[in-house]
């Protein structure tokens, strides 16, 4: 098969883009990208997508996304952060059943796909084996993780049957982590939720653990203000000094927001090339104050290698990469007044080749290159929001929107041609994400009242 017709941007190392370009696939892989001319020359006869004068580009890497909360959209709005989470969220966790959060991943992943999201990383929920099915079932790449944490505090308490031992949470991760570990589109990995939920105990077992797996610990790190302090009175250290205490800092560790952190804990990250995901649209729907902060510019210029993520539905409020680029790219520049903070090119990185390191997936994601996996998008530019093109990059990070994407191949296979899903009925998919989040919010008793009245 050839995709051809378009404006190739290939993420290779030197970020050659093909003004006429065109990408051979064969099975579930790239043979060759190049010219059209050279590649249709060379693949006579082969099938064609004619990405008619659009851009042809990396599928996205959402780098940080909760499927399982798609079902909660809504419950996080003009909320703080501690509240959303032990008083809404973990609740909405906790009611959820099998069925529920296999429809909340079905409807996270076609509205992915639809936005030209090839693969997601999620750091953790349960009845993870009904989001892997949900995956499957799309078509979907991707790394799941169990939720793990062992310590419950009065102040926030966990609700009932989302607390385990610490024996508990390592026999559950590690069972999933086991279960996927020769995966081809779907890999899992070790998540600690959030340190301050987490014993020392669990994190050096699951420190050793995910070296001997050969995977990566998925957290969430220094999102809020005071959750150092919280660190410091408990262990007597902030965050990422109890980790550097505990030997996590290694390149398989990947922290997710990191807004709060000093100059010097920015050093140890780079030193150690430990990854981190930032989630823009989450840390301004939510108030975290990780742009705010400006240490991402910082952390970039050091060169610590960061992925961009949506977050959830619920956190951020869209599965959008290109308006979660746009962020990145742009409100680093309002926080830092530097007109040259992150930018287009920087975010389109983030989203596709730097999200593919980030997650230990770039031998075979993030680039359009040949050997690689055949995870592409198509993006149609003929609408007014495109033209002037100029710089591709610079357009479809500032002016693009998820809604030009047109085709979307995951290791080869077409998921989504001309905005078309086989198989997915949407007035069944979205009737039944409306009563079925009903039903588990009623369940959990959390109800969101509207702001004006409703006649
Ligand atoms: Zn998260």
């Amino acid at each position: 098969m050839i995709v051809t017709g378009g404006v190739v941007i290939t993420m290779d190392a030197a970020r050659t883009i093909y003004n006429d370009g065109a990408v051979a696939i064969k099975a579930d892989k790239i043979v060759a990208v190049g010219k059209a001319s050279d590649i249709s020359h060379q693949f006579k006869g082969a099938t064609q997508i004619d990405a008619q004068g659009g851009l042809i580009m990396p599928g996205l890497i959402d780098a940080h996304n909760h499927p399982g909360q798609y079902l909660s959209k809504g419950i996080g709005d003009d909320v703080g952060i501690l509240q959303w989470l032990y008083e809404r969220v973990y609740p909405y966790e906790a009611h959820c059943d099998e069925d529920d959060v296999y429809l909340s991943s079905l409807g996270n992943f076609v509205e992915m796909i639809l936005n030209g999201t090839t693969c997601f990383c999620d750091p953790g929920g349960y009845h993870e084996h009904a989001l892997a099915r949900a995956a499957k079932d799309i078509g979907i790449r991707g790394i799941l993780s169990r939720s793990t944490r062992d310590l419950h505090s009065s102040s926030y308490p966990l609700p009932d049957n989302l607390r385990e031992t610490t024996e508990q949470a390592i026999e559950r991760g590690a069972k999933l982590v086991e279960q996927y570990k020769d995966g081809d589109c779907l890999r899992a990995w070790f998540s600690l939720r959030v340190p301050y939920n987490v014993s020392d105990e669990l994190c050096v077992a699951v420190r050793d653990l995910a070296e001997r797996y050969g995977v990566a610990v998925h957290s969430h790190v220094c999102a809020q203000d005071g959750e150092n302090e919280m660190s410091v009175e408990r262990w007597g250290v902030r965050v990422l000094e109890r980790l550097r205490q505990l030997d996590m800092l290694r390149p398989n560790l990947y922290l997710v927001h990191m807004g709060w952190v000093t100059d010097e804990e920015i050093g140890w990250l780079a030193e150690n090339d430990v990854k981190v995901a930032h989630c823009p649209s989450a840390s301004m729907h939510g108030a975290y104050g990780n742009i705010s902060r400006g240490t991402f510019p910082k952390m970039h210029k050091a060169g610590v290698n960061i992925s961009l993520g949506s977050d959830s539905v619920t956190a951020g409020r869209t599965l959008d990469m290109f308006r979660v680029m746009y962020l990145a790219a742009c409100a680093h520049k309002d926080a830092t007044l530097d007109p040259h903070a992150f930018g287009a090119h920087a975010a389109l990185e983030m989203a596709t080749i730097k999200g593919a390191r980030a997650i230990l997936w770039d031998e075979a994601i993030g680039s359009l290159e040949a050997g690689k996996k055949a995870d592409l998008i198509v993006v149609d530019t003929r609408a007014p929001c495109w033209h002037p093109m100029g710089d591709p990059v610079r357009t479809l990070v500032y002016s693009g929107g998820g809604d030009s994407v047109r085709t979307v191949l995951v290791n080869g296979r077409v998921i989504m041609r001309d905005r078309v899903f086989p198989g997915i009925d949407m007035t069944w998919l979205t009737g039944e994400i409306e009563q079925r989040s009903k039903r588990i919010l009623g369940r959990a008793n959390i109800s969101v009242t509207s702001a004006w009245p409703h006649l």
